[in-house]
């Protein structure tokens, strides 16, 4: 769903939303959304967001991605996302956040399992669960409640390494040696880092909000990961004037391959013209605009689009779908190894289809969803006949 129009109907498109409800509480001053947008593929599942600006057209937008991203990966959950517009750092974030399961109780878990997203940590997920009474209400529940913290694990940023390592060797080029900039160095960018750096590629700049450093000749991961872990974002508040990036300075520096995993928006088609990486992998959702897509492919960067390089977080939530009634704990190493043979295979597969078809690697990468949403609904006889 694009954009959505004063009358939620109107905005309905061919692929749903097929269910919004909206829920309230005056008492604790609860409002919220659950959208499952398209399940032909199996369950809706997306995560819960909480903040205080959450709009129904927000949740219906996201709810979108997530059927595509499930599509993509080529697993079998729909597009579903949940909103509570509340502040997460309020006091009284427990009491809303039973409320609005409470509201959803004819929903959740048999519509809708409750995760992660912005201002929901695994504690919160641990909550829903109490509040239902049912084990199945939530994925991302803490390890001791038997769960998979895939956020802990930094699935997606391992998940955005493979990518690079699959792209790069497409080309017939070596990840060892590569070298790689990063734009944001939290849950994505530091797994990323850490698994790039493992793989044996030169780590040359990476930026938080706070500031950049840069060393052409290689920073030294380890050190970076530690500063990081100790001071957060003002891990870069330190660095010598020769190496400190201007914001923004990291997309366009001399690299191999450039990894934006902080926010969106922040390629534009000006940036675009001046990247010089040869690959850029996209950790963060939907960072580059649709004209800077076009410039880069007619500049011959290879991008790996966002839903396909950041999936290594919804194939951890399918295990964590699975292991909600289970009494064993999933292996993470089963994970990884899940999240590296699909997100390799599928870069190989966006990539090559681009090629084939001579579209953008975003349209690519739409194509391949799209078809295997559309099969499917046509299989269970949801399309006008
Ligand atoms: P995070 O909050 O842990 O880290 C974000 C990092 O980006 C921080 O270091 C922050 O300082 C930095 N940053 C913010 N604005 C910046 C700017 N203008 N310039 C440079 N750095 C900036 O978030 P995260 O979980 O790592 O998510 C990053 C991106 O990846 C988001 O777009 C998110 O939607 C996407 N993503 C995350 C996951 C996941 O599993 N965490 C999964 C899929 C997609």
């Amino acid at each position: 769903m694009g954009t959505m129009t004063a009358d939620l109907l109107e905005s309905i498109d061919e692929w749903g939303p097929e269910k919004i409800v909206c829920v309230s509480d005056p008492r604790t001053g609860m409002r919220g959304v659950l959208v499952i947008d398209n399940t032909a593929r199996g369950m809706g599942k997306g995560g819960t967001r909480m903040s205080p600006s959450v709009t129904v057209a927000e949740i219906a937008r996201l709810a979108r991605v997530m059927t595509w991203k499930w599509a993509a990966v080529d697993l079998f959950h729909g597009g579903a996302k949940a909103g509570i517009r509340f502040d997460p750092a309020s006091p009284d974030k427990e009491r809303v956040l039973r409320a609005y399961v409470r509201r959803l109780a004819d929903q959740i878990p048999s519509s809708y399992v409750a995760g992660l997203d912005m201002g929901m940590t695994e504690n919160d997920a641990a909550i829903i669960q109490d509040e239902l009474g049912d084990r199945g209400a939530a994925v991302g529940v803490p390890e001791q409640l038997g769960g998979v913290p895939y956020d802990e694990l930094g699935v997606t940023g391992y998940g955005v390494a493979e990518s690079v390592d699959a792209a790069l060797r497409r080309a017939g080029r070596s990840v060892k040696g590569a070298r790689v900039a990063f734009q944001g160095f939290g849950a994505v960018g530091v797994a990323a880092a850490r698994r790039l750096d493992e793989m044996g590629a030169t780590v040359v700049a990476l930026s938080t909000s706070r500031g950049g450093v840069h060393d052409p000749g290689g920073l030294d991961v380890a050190h970076w990961l530690a500063l990081r872990a100790e001071r957060g974002d003002d891990c870069v508040l330190g660095v010598a004037p020769g190496e400190r990036l201007a914001a923004g300075e990291e997309l366009v520096l001399d690299c191999d391959v450039l990894i934006p995993a902080a926010i969106q928006d922040v390629i534009d088609a000006a940036v675009a013209a001046r990247i010089r990486a040869s690959l850029v992998v996209e950790g963060a959702n939907l960072p580059t605009s649709p004209e800077a897509r076009t410039v880069l492919a007619r500049r011959g960067v290879t991008v790996v689009p966002d839903f396909i390089a950041n999936a290594g977080g919804v194939v951890a939530a399918a295990f964590a779908m699975d292991a909600r009634y289970s009494a064993f704990r999933p292996d993470p190493a089963a994970i990884f190894e899940a999240v590296s043979s699909r997100l390799r295979q599928n870069t190989d597969t966006v990539l090559a289809h681009a090629e084939s078809t001579g579209v953008t690697t975003h349209e690519a990468a739409l194509d391949i969803a799209t078809e295997r949403v559309r099969t499917a609904m046509r299989l269970r006889g949801r399309l006008p006949r």
